[in-house]
């Protein structure tokens, strides 16, 4: 009866994980993707809690309160954080994954088959490596460790020898199950692993490695479900492992890169070197200035950026939006696939300020608009916008698909300075004839356009 009970919530949860992504694949359905998550999530916990094989549920208590005060705070990380913090979640279900292994591996030995000995030390180095190479993420994102990649000699061949050092004990424990030593020197070598792995990496590049780490916890939690036995851990390994490939394939599309190009590419150094660029001259605009030319326009296309998300203007964007609609100009916002630090981070933002998604242009369908559209309204967006992509042979981003905002009629765009964006290169659309910058915070500037269209400037 107990069996059946889990089987069933076990069977409900891999329904609702399946489900969740592909409903949060879509702005829409995104919202009844999470709940839907977070009911499957519930059932797996509370049908493995049901197993018979608990003896005390002390130490499972225990677990549930501390990772309960280490999950509630982060929960309450502000959205443009949500890298590093997904970093930190991956930390932990890798390390979930490794000790869980170690524990099987000790408590089993020698009586593993081969094929489930295979898969333990699957899970253990890739849960391993995954734990410190998150952390090491985690800690450039967050700027506590140097975000520029850390590049020497032969970083490449020294890196893949250890991997395949320890990958090699992992085939020598399959072939000598009775051996112990070679676990904790495949632990240790893996942890070493995760740590170099991400060295040479620059911060640039940390969301499209966080996304393939998500892949790699994915694919350790499968592979314990082989060692387990648990369907459940099997499918939602699999789900987690290939949604995350996918997601970083989407990824290094976006910014035209490769995977060899991410992982031994070193961009950030790139990076530094274009930052010292030279500075034009720019035409800029006042509020006022930039608030008629919004009000005498019949369309304009909104393109957010990082720039908006860090302001938090989204609020302030909407209502200048709902002003200019009662206007009679036809608003309608352009979505980067990489704009901002994640994917999707331009649309939780707007739906989290209730912009109609139907205003919403994927980067074709806008590109295809924008030529046709009076002013292009960029509100801190500055490297999914860089012309640059298109005709620089030279530059860091060439071949990066990018808004073609520089073929609207205006451009008007909202930055503090002329400081870069996060590829660290100067933007030619500047210096466009066409082009006004509006020089300010994005909030405050947003806020300043409300108030010079709704006709009530007094207050600042
Ligand atoms: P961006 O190129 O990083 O530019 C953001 C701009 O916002 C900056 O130029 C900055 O200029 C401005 N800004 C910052 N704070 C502001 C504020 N408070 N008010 C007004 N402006 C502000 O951003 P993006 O165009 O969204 O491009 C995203 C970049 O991230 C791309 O290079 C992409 O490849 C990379 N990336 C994205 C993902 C992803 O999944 N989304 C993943 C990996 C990498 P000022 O300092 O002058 O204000």
């Amino acid at each position: 009866m107990i069996e059946t009970l889990i089987s069933f919530s076990y069977l409900a949860a891999a329904a609702c994980f399946v489900l969740a992504l592909k409903w949060m694949s879509a702005v829409p359905t995104a919202r009844r993707g999470v709940l839907v998550g977070v009911a499957g999530m519930a059932l797996a916990v509370a049908g493995t809690l049901l197993n018979p094989e608990i003896l005390s549920y002390r130490w499972i208590a225990v677990a549930f309160v501390v990772g309960t005060i280490i999950g509630v705070p982060m929960a309450m990380m502000p959205m443009t954080a949500v890298p590093q913090r997904t970093a930190l979640s991956h930390a932990f279900g890798a390390l979930a994954a490794a000790l869980v292994g170690t524990a099987e591996f000790y408590l089993r030995t020698p009586h593993l088959s081969r094929f489930t000995m295979g898969a333990l030390c699957l899970e253990v180095l890739l849960g391993t490596l995954t734990f410190t190479a998150s952390l090491m993420a985690f800690g450039k994102l967050q700027e506590i460790l140097p975000t520029r990649p850390i590049v020497y000699r032969f970083q490449n061949v020294l890196n893949l020898s250890i991997f395949a050092l320890a990958l090699g004990l992992g085939v020598y424990l399959v072939l000598q199950p009775a051996e112990t030593w070679p676990m904790p020197v495949m632990l240790g070598l893996a942890l070493v692993f995760g740590v170099l792995l991400i060295i040479p990496i620059g911060g640039a590049d940390m969301p499209t490695v966080i996304s393939l780490l998500n892949s790699y916890a994915g694919l350790s939690a499968a592979a314990m479900g082989f060692v387990l036995d648990n369907k459940l851990l099997i499918v939602a390994g699999s789900l987690d492992g290939s949604s995350g490939l996918i997601l970083s394939i989407i990824m290094c599309k976006a910014m035209n890169r490769s995977f060899t190009n991410v992982l031994f590419g070193a961009f950030g150094q790139v990076q530094a070197q274009a930052a010292a660029a030279t500075q034009k001259t720019v035409r800029s605009a006042t509020p006022e200035e930039a608030a008629s030319i919004l009000e005498s326009a019949n369309g304009v296309m909104i393109v957010p950026g990082y720039g908006m998300a860090v302001a938090q203007a989204q609020h302030k964007v909407r209502e200048l939006t709902d002003i200019l609609t009662r206007k009679g100009v036809n608003v309608r916002f352009a979505i980067h696939p990489v704009a901002g630090r994640m994917p999707g981070h331009m649309n939780v933002l707007l739906a989290e300020a209730d912009i109609a998604y139907d205003r919403l242009l994927e980067m074709e369908d806008a590109n295809s608009e924008l030529p046709q559209t009076d002013v292009a309204l960029v509100i801190g967006a500055n490297d999914v916008t860089n012309p640059a992509a298109r005709h620089d042979k030279g530059s860091p981003v060439y071949g990066m698909p990018i808004l073609d905002v520089d073929k609207a009629r205006t451009v008007m765009v909202i930055k503090r300075s002329m400081n870069p964006g996060f590829a660290g290169i100067d933007n030619p659309l500047y210096t466009l004839d066409k082009t006004l910058m509006l020089f300010g915070d994005a909030r405050a500037f947003v806020g300043h356009l409300v108030r010079e269209l709704s006709g009530n400037s007094e207050g600042h």
